[in-house]
């Protein structure tokens, strides 16, 4: 894994790692001690260097290399997103931890995640299996996906998942079953994946997230999204099992 400094330039890496700005900018260290570096906006990028987004270096890159890339992302964002106390406005000032504290009423604010689930819903078994996929205008043409949401205050992952199946899709589902998890950096997520078996109720996709949402079979299966996400880690082992 690369282990020199990693500089963003407005939400875009440069590339390759290790390449320092030479003008004014923000820095902090990652836990591990990685440096992470902010160019300024009119800087150009030294010779050999080029400034990519996240997704756009993603094919690029060695996954630890994204990963740590994403994660320094999600840490100078929320650096950057926390400068002044949300209760009395007064400056932060660094606190133990790696978070930061209020001189003046005392509260401590502490790096976190927004947090967002996301569950590939199916029916049936063996060759008739089908999957509930969706499709949101902000896709790329023809791509559907299994559905997400953010989990909000007070809320368990798994009510989480039974809600935005409810909301989004108009269906209940059962039998649900932890998949696994991924940093989102876009801007600072972490998705939990779940995988879950159709109950009862008719496709619905709420209009005002989805413009369509349908079962599919594995002979009839769209665009599905890159496997940049665990929306595809979860649908392809959806498709390597053969039971
Ligand atoms: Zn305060």
């Amino acid at each position: 894994m690369h282990e020199g400094p990693i500089t963003f330039q407005g939400d875009r890496l440069w590339l390759p790692l290790g390449s320092v700005p030479t003008g004014a900018r923000a820095r902090l260290s990652l836990p591990e001690g990685v440096t992470v570096l902010r160019a300024e906006a009119d800087e150009a990028p030294p010779a050999g260097v080029e400034a990519l987004g996240l997704r756009e270096a993603h094919p690029r890159m060695a996954r630890e290399d994204w990963l740590r890339a994403g994660r320094a992302y999600q840490w100078l964002e929320w650096e950057a997103g926390h400068r002044f106390c949300g209760h009395c406005a007064a400056a932060l000032v660094p606190a133990e931890g790696h978070g930061r504290r209020c001189p003046s009423c005392g509260r401590a604010v502490f790096p976190g995640n927004s947090i967002a689930i996301i569950v590939l819903i199916q029916r049936g078994r063996g060759p008739a299996r089908q999957w509930a996929l969706a499709r949101s205008p902000h896709f790329k043409p023809g791509v559907y996906s299994s559905v997400a949401g953010f989990t909000e205050p007070g809320e368990s992952l798994e009510a989480a998942v039974h809600r935005e199946v409810s909301e989004e899709l108009g269906i209940r589902i059962q039998h649900l079953r932890y998949f696994g998890s991924q940093p989102w950096p876009f801007p600072n997520g972490l998705m939990v994946g779940f995988r879950a078996e159709y109950l009862d109720g008719d496709l619905r996709p709420d209009p005002s997230e989805l413009e369509d949402a349908r079962w599919f079979t594995r002979e009839t299966l769209p665009d599905l999204p890159s496997t940049i996400s665990i929306a595809r880690w979860m649908m392809d082992a959806a498709l390597a099992e053969t039971d």
